[in-house]
């Protein structure tokens, strides 16, 4: 196998999935590759995965090579979601774009065909055309296409422009504070003046946000962001309409709020990288796509709650001796001990933590100069929001005081408790 050497975008999704590549053309100047194809015996692209990826190497010491994409079936429906496909690659270098499948279309076992013409400067063009095997495992006629037509009406319908402009409306609002800029400037040492320069590429980027439907029947979330190395620029907000229809209407807000978290701090972090875990969170490609809520389990050891487990008991105790109250502390167990074994991720990543606290400030409704107060949780721990809250509390094992101080000042760890608005 290559090992892909760009920084492109799509290498760490190649690795990330370990999927199967397919060389499907080489000559003395370009090799052209599929990745993500099936790694059993089909080696085809199985629909209805969304897209692949194709990775263009150019194998000339010295010279460009220009590439287009001339023709493509039907069954190819965009290349990095545009309909042209047009790249220069340098000398030894590849290049990877994504193709977005066009979910209608395909049966059983077929080909997809795309024509690429590539220049080498001073040479006639080079005229080349490849098949991509694709399987689409049960039949996608009639009733099938009508279903998943219905799905993308009811999710784009439901997650649109004015969803959207709350969402960075929201944002907005919080940014534009003068107790969040102030808090921001206190926590990276910075001036006033610089504060504003990274505000402005905030809003610049909330201004750009857009969204990306697909039906991803693989995955159980509702949506990601891939963010580009550090930009959080041209990043859209995937909707994956299966579990993000399944949302409630008043869910559907913080999960965007959520996601425009980690575009936001893709360009800049809310938090100081002694804090964080910076050079893990740099190398992750995707947000919330790490969590393990994808496994499949074996019937027997279906998830249940035990309430006779010691751990049940004792947790029972905490949360009690903390204040909460009875009628809601099942519910905060049940939905920690669920994480535990099933979302680890976003019980202890910080940026997710991040996330999760711009949902519950979006959830109780709080402007940028009120904090998160112990009462708050506990009178709306029924609340989603407050609930992951309570159970990353949980997850970091400190004192309740102590973790409502830290993400309510976020001075470098070291809780100002006169003034603690950014969070
Ligand atoms: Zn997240």
């Amino acid at each position: 196998m290559n090992i892909l050497v760009t920084e492109s975008q799509y290498n760490r999704v190649v690795l990330n999935e370990q999927t199967t590549h397919k060389v499907l053309f080489s000559d003395n100047n370009i090799e052209i590759s599929a990745y993500g194809l099936d790694d059993n015996k089909s080696g085809a692209f199985i629909l209805p995965k969304p897209h692949g990826i194709i990775t263009i190497i150019n194998k000339n010491n010295a010279s460009p090579i220009i590439v287009n994409i001339e023709k493509s079936s039907p069954i190819f429906q965009s290349f990095d979601g545009q309909k042209k496909y047009s790249k220069q690659i340098p000398p030894q270098k590849n290049n990877s774009f994504k193709v977005e499948f066009n979910q209608s279309i395909g049966e059983g076992n077929f080909m997809g065909n795309l024509t690429f013409v590539y220049i080498v400067p001073g040479k006639a063009p080079v005229l080349k055309s490849i098949n991509i095997p694709f399987v689409r495992k049960g039949t996608v006629k009639g009733d099938e296409i009508k279903k998943q037509n219905e799905t993308y009406y009811y999710c784009k319908s439901n997650y649109n422009s004015d969803l959207l402009k709350s969402a960075t409306d929201w944002w907005r609002n919080w940014l534009l504070s003068k107790s969040t800029q102030q808090r921001f400037a206190n926590t990276f040492g910075y001036n006033l003046r610089s504060v504003e320069k990274i505000f402005i590429e905030y809003l610049k980027i909330l201004n750009q946000i857009k969204f990306e439907y697909v039906i991803d029947n693989t995955k159980s979330n509702a949506g990601w962001v891939r963010p580009l190395w550090k930009s959080g620029f041209d990043t859209p907000i995937i909707i994956n309409c299966g579990p993000a229809n399944e949302y409630p209407k008043s869910e559907r807000l913080n999960f965007i709020i959520h996601e425009i978290q980690h575009l936001l701090s893709a360009y800049h972090r809310f938090e100081h990288p002694s804090q964080d875990n910076f050079f893990k969170d740099f190398f992750d490609f995707y947000k919330d796509l790490v969590s393990g809520v994808f496994q499949s389990e074996p019937e027997d050891t279906k998830f249940e709650l035990d309430k006779n487990s010691d751990t049940y008991k004792k947790l029972y105790q905490f949360l009690t001796s903390q204040g909460f109250k009875d009628n809601t502390i099942e519910r905060i167990i049940y939905l920690y001990l669920w994480r535990l074994r099933y979302d680890e991720h976003h019980l202890k990543d910080l940026n997710e933590i991040r996330s999760s606290l711009a949902e519950l400030r979006k959830t109780l409704n709080l402007n940028p100069n009120q904090k998160i107060t112990k009462e708050l949780l506990i009178n709306n721990a029924r609340e989603d929001a407050v609930t992951m809250f309570i159970n990353q509390w949980l997850f970091s094992g400190k004192p309740l005081s102590e973790f409502l101080n830290y993400y309510n000042s976020l001075a470098m760890g070291k809780p100002n408790t006169t003034d603690r608005n950014l969070a």
